[in-house]
């Protein structure tokens, strides 16, 4: 039976953000087919007051908040609202490592997850995989790039041999060592193709985005870190190749939208009509460029990449790090070029444990923060 011939219940976690708002133009245009059931902010009460006047969800809490004479509060009503039991799916927009004990639950609850919050795959690979195994529950990728590949390979039968994910290459793609070291969280938040949130537009901006989505891709399309490669294309307009066995290669294009994977992650396998995405025309998209990543100095992209060979807790420290580095970075403490430096001081820090509960991932994560904020204040 077709998954859209009844409506479905979604949770939103991170109803405020980007992703979140994104996620609630595409239900808009697509309220036949998906109902909203919960809804979860971090610490924006008035727009949650508002979102919740408009869509009436039977459950609504502020996860970033201690408490609130209105609302359930606190880290606990993430998990609630992934395990309502009206949601058939779950879309976790929450950003970072926040977001790890409410994917877990609605996986270990038969929930279909669409995971934007991307640090949950790569802190807790394994731990997902058995959430879902144990569960019945699935995760669909809403980061753009896995959306790509996701729609590629569905529909065929194994054979995949190698992903290239695509990076815009962010607002210092051309700028020379010296410059970027130095950069300015003004000119950081200037990202040249897509409009984000801060922490993920920080990350574009180091490439530390593209080491995360290596891992993320690593666990969700199972291939080894060799058959994982990023390539800069500027335009935003090819999101991943998927290369097969015989030396096929497939790509998914599109303007460059949340609002395509966001959907996709809904009704994946299938697909709905949406009014609301810009149609693709490949004159107007114009010539298409790829060059290779400037490794030598966006080093956030092979530490995290070595974090994510080594296993263990090694890229939950990874991205503990990354998280901690760009807080510092937009409150002014360090400059651009610390971050990577503050990521690799971390990592040759760790020796990574095996990342089997929980508590281990959360042990790094802890250790990985505060050996990271005391290398931000050095
Ligand atoms: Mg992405």
């Amino acid at each position: 039976m077709s998954v859209l011939q009844s409506q479905r219940g979604v949770a939103l976690l991170g109803s405020t953000g980007s992703i979140g708002r994104s996620t609630l133009d595409v239900l808009r245009r697509q309220q036949e087919h998906f109902r909203l059931v919960a809804l979860t902010a971090g610490r924006n009460r008035d727009e949650l007051e508002a979102q919740v006047a408009e869509w009436q969800p039977a459950y609504a809490a502020l996860a970033g908040l201690h408490q609130d004479t209105r609302w359930p509060t606190g880290p606990d009503v993430l998990v609630e609202a992934a395990t309502h039991p009206d949601a058939d799916i779950v879309v976790n927009a929450v950003v970072g490592a926040a977001g790890l004990e409410a994917t877990l639950a609605a996986l270990q609850a038969g929930k279909r997850v669409a995971l934007a919050n991307k640090e949950t795959l790569v802190m807790a690979g394994d731990l997902v995989a058995q959430a879902a195994c144990a569960g019945g529950g699935e995760i669909v990728p809403i980061d753009s790039e896995h959306s790509a590949v996701l729609q590629c390979v569905t529909g065929r039968d194994g054979g995949l041999a190698r992903l290239i994910l695509t990076a815009s290459g962010g607002p210092f793609r051309a700028w020379d060592a010296e410059r970027v070291w130095h950069a300015t969280v003004e000119e950081a938040l200037q990202h040249p193709t897509w409009r984000m949130g801060t922490k993920i537009t920080v990350d574009c901006a180091t490439l530390a985005n593209k080491a995360l989505e290596l891992i993320e891709a690593h666990y969700l399309f199972g291939l080894p870190y060799d058959a994982l490669e990023v390539v800069v294309h500027p335009q935003s307009v090819v999101h991943a190749f998927a290369e097969f066995c015989d030396g096929s290669v497939l790509a998914q294009l599109g303007f460059p939208t949340m609002e395509l994977p966001i959907l996709y992650a809904l009704t994946h396998p299938e697909r709905l009509p949406d009014s609301g995405v810009r149609r693709f025309d490949p004159v107007a998209a114009g010539p298409l460029t790829f060059e290779p990543v400037r490794t030598d100095i966006f080093r956030a992209l092979e530490a995290g990449v070595a974090a994510g060979r080594a296993g263990g807790t090694a890229p939950a420290v990874f991205n503990a790090a990354n998280e901690v580095a760009v807080a510092a970075f937009l409150e002014g403490a360090i400059p651009f070029g610390r971050i990577s430096e503050t990521i690799e001081q971390t990592l040759e820090a760790h020796t990574p444990f095996p990342a089997t509960s929980v508590e281990a991932v959360r042990t790094a994560d802890e250790w990985a923060r505060k050996k990271a904020q005391e290398n931000v204040r050095q």
